[in-house]
């Protein structure tokens, strides 16, 4: 089997009928790349930086941060998504900062909320990544938004950044893209005109599926509710999908749910061209796009969409696994 998925590896991600599909890995370290490499994934479509941030008694510096950036754009040579720090719920910051809580909750102070309301943790990130960006190609992806100032205040904190380094005669990338995660139900509803402010989207499906259907993901008990085929949250994935279309802006699905190939039929379906995922499962999903026509899965698709119980949805889904 392993040898099977081996000879995936340098196959040109494509399905049956033609359309390009990008396969992407989700990084958490720069020793991930190993396999990230092995798997000859596209590029980072999202490094969780947080790790960098948790578990130690001082944030560390801009000059650590951007050391670390530059390793994992040069080491790689391939296109890598850098997410702001997402701080919240599961992830939770050991040293202090200014008015810091025991913990961030998941409708908390997390995410671009906790570094709009803490600059001092989110200027030298940005400065990191923007003096990082003149080594590769590298985007930034901002955690969580929910509402356009949002975006507009971290869109003018990264100009100000830029200009802060042009007059230090610092080099960066001036194009560097900006994307927005959309994992809160307000930002897929109101994903066509978060389309207008921003170069890409990308779904954050752990995070909608648990506001959308009010599940904690990190509590057991109500494990079982936890759906991503739920229609609730599929006709949120596709609205975010057309308003990508829309735009003519990129759109990609990093949650885990892009890992597993028991979706990407439903997923290509629902017209997604970008999964990042862990790089262990990204043969697998490689395999199911390889022998998937595109142009047999949408009426399917709408079947599961428009199921009206799970059964009937489950039935749909193994229908569309099977073409
Ligand atoms: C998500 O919410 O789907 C996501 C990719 O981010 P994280 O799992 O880090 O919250
Ligand atoms: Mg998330």
């Amino acid at each position: 089997r392993e040898k099977e998925l081996g000879n995936l590896i340098r196959r040109k991600t494509k399905t049956l009928d033609g359309e390009r599909i990008h396969l992407l890995a989700n990084i958490e370290s720069a020793k991930e790349l190993r396999e990230v490499k092995r798997v000859n994934a596209e590029g980072v479509g999202l490094y969780r930086t947080e790790y960098l941030f948790m578990n130690r008694a001082t944030a560390p510096t801009e000059n650590e941060q951007f050391r670390d950036y530059k390793k994992i754009v040069t080491q790689i040579d391939r296109p890598v998504v850098i997410r702001t720090l997402d701080i919240g719920g599961d992830k939770q910051l050991a040293f202090n900062y200014p008015n810091k809580r025991s913990s961030e909750s998941p409708l908390g102070l997390r995410a671009v909320r906790l570094c709009l309301n803490h600059v001092e943790l989110f200027r030298p990130q940005l400065r990191a990544i923007l003096r990082a960006s003149a080594f590769g190609k590298l985007s930034i992806l901002i955690p969580m938004v929910s509402n356009f100032d949002e975006i507009n205040q971290v869109l003018t904190i990264i100009k100000q950044t830029k200009r802060e380094l042009k007059s230090a005669n610092i080099a960066f990338d001036p194009r560097v893209k900006i994307g927005g995660m959309i994992e809160v139900p307000a930002a897929a509803i109101m994903a066509d005109i978060f389309a207008q402010k921003l170069d890409f989207l990308s779904i954050g499906t752990n995070d909608l599926i648990q506001y959308t259907l009010a599940i904690d993901r990190v509590d057991d008990a109500v494990n079982y509710l936890y759906d991503p085929t739920h229609p609730a949250v599929l006709q949120l994935i596709r609205t975010v999908i057309r308003a990508g279309e829309k735009a003519n802006i990129p759109v990609s699905l990093c949650g885990e749910m892009a890992g597993n190939d028991r979706y990407t039929r439903l997923l290509l379906g629902l017209g997604l061209k970008n999964f990042s995922m862990d790089a262990t499962y990204l043969l697998n999903v490689k395999e199911q796009v390889l022998s998937a026509d595109t142009s047999k899965l949408r009426y399917l698709v709408g079947k599961v969409i428009n199921a009206d119980n799970t059964t009937e949805a489950r039935e749909f889904l193994s229908k569309l696994n099977a073409v």
